[in-house]
């Protein structure tokens, strides 16, 4: 389960690039991608060695927002009365302002654990800043300046103090021939209609599994003689439930389920294209490294023409994860269903797959006399051995000398130079740069 953290403070304290600091993805090569956006309210911190934990940025939380910034704010709020551990950020530079004192009454009032984060704490006095802030009565406080990365690790030490110890979850707890599946994406792309028509077929040996997650449904289920958990799955609740909690937390929910997941089946309603809301979807499922089918819904409801257009603003906005397949389905029908799981077993065993040092240094080795990288300033950098450290996804060591010079257009060689070697479909596939021996 993923625990939550609320970033909450009024405007220009820091809060966003806390966020940015807390959540920033290690996988540059991914994040940069056009065709992946971000929600700027929500986002997932992984520290090296640690349990993720959700990050919510709720915004100007004092302001009186109307409209739809008025509602994003209300549901920010409405997550932050539900955080494992809420971070008042305030500014170190200006003190206590009147806003702070209105933002600390709304806080006593949901009860939830409080951290105060007196932030912009650079080339002044931290104590003094702090001090200044001590008749809040928090006894929990921090000084940091965000910007500059100072205190980040000592503000994480006071984070994982408040969050739920990190035990294995019952839903990752499960048998390894079982895959863990979970179908996502913006709402009213079809979810709860494929879940329901999956297990409509398979009904009879379809279970819940209990007391998973706060209120989500995870459901074991036989197909093909294969099997499979449905984490955090839509549609099994009654439907006005459902529409409740996703309205309220439909980005964490989204996260929470990805998180708990090996094969991320992201779903898109083929009569719409692809929207922002989407591509945030498919940039969640990305940045936690989850092999990813994707889902082209509503299939049946399209012309021959609209089915040629879907298709080439397919091939267009999603060319940067040509690595995920891509299957037309009608979950109202139940047609493509086969391809569909077909392709989550190839995304599920090329996840998984184990690899050899020999056969991983081997690759390296041919990649490298085959493609020399460029010569950077007079040098070449030197790949010299590799090993395996981890899947889901597949995770490779690489050893060697310069490789900070090593450019995108290399790194996304050698990745398809193992994609191909190693027949790797449905995942991403992730380097480690190490210098030396
Ligand atoms: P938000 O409105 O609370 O999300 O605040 P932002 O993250 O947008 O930051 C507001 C301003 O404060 C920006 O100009 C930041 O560059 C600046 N800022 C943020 N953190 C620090 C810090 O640690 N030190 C200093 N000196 N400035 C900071
Ligand atoms: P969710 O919010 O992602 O769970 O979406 P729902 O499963 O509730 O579906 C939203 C709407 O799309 C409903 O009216 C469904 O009947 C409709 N729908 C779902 N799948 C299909 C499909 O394959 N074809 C068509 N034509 N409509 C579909």
């Amino acid at each position: 389960m993923l625990p939550l953290v609320a970033l909450v403070g009024r405007p220009n304290v820091g809060k966003s690039t806390l966020f940015n600091v807390l959540t920033r993805t290690r996988d540059a090569l991914v994040h940069d991608q056009p065709g992946v956006t971000r929600d700027r309210n929500y986002g997932v911190a992984r520290p090296e060695g640690r349990p993720p934990f959700a990050v919510v940025d709720t915004g100007g939380i004092a302001g009186q927002e109307e409209g739809l910034a008025g509602a994003t704010a209300r549901q920010a709020r409405a997550a932050a009365e539900e955080a494992d551990v809420v971070l008042f950020v305030v500014d170190g530079r200006e003190g206590p302002s009147a806003i702070d004192d209105e933002i600390l009454v709304w806080l006593r009032r949901t009860g939830r654990p409080t951290l105060l984060v007196v932030n912009k704490t650079d080339g002044i006095d931290a104590q003094q800043s702090l001090n200044e802030f001590a008749r809040y009565g928090l006894s929990d406080s921090i000084a940091v300046a965000a910007a500059h990365r100072q205190g980040l690790d000592a503000l994480l030490a006071r984070i994982y103090s408040h969050l739920p110890d990190a035990g294995v979850s019952p839903v990752l707890d499960t048998d390894p021939s079982r895959v863990r599946l979970a179908f996502i994406g913006r709402p009213n792309v079809g979810k709860s209609t494929l879940v329901n028509r999956v297990l409509g077929e398979e009904r009879m040996i379809a279970s819940e599994v209990p007391g998973t997650t706060r209120d989500s449904v995870s459901i074991d289920m036989e197909r093909d003689g294969r099997l499979y958990r449905l984490v955090d799955t839509a549609g099994l609740r009654r439907k006005s439930r459902v529409d409740e909690v996703v309205e309220k937390f439909s980005a964490f929910k989204t996260l929470q389920a990805i998180e708990q997941c090996q094969v991320a089946v992201v779903m898109f309603d083929a009569s719409e294209g692809i929207t922002d809301q989407d591509a945030t979807v498919l940039g969640y499922a990305l940045d936690a490294g989850r092999a990813l089918v994707i889902a082209v819904n509503k299939w049946d409801g399209l012309t021959d023409y609209q089915r040629q257009q879907a298709e080439s603003l397919l091939s267009r906005k999603l060319s940067f994860v040509e690595w995920a397949e891509a299957v037309r389905i009608s979950a109202k029908h139940g047609s493509g269903l086969r391809e569909l799981f077909a392709a989550v077993h190839r995304a599920h065993a090329s996840a998984t797959k184990e690899f050899s040092t020999s056969e991983v240094t081997k690759a390296i080795e041919v990649a490298y006399e085959t493609n020399p990288p460029p010569t950077v300033r007079g040098h070449v950098p030197k790949l010299r051995f590799a090993h395996p450290a981890g899947n889901n996804p597949p995770t490779f060591v690489v050893h060697g000398t310069r490789l900070r010079t090593l450019n995108d257009t290399y790194r996304r060689y050698l990745e398809n130079f193992f994609r191909k070697r190693f027949k790797l479909v449905g995942t991403p596939v992730r380097f480690v740069f190490k210098e030396g021996t």
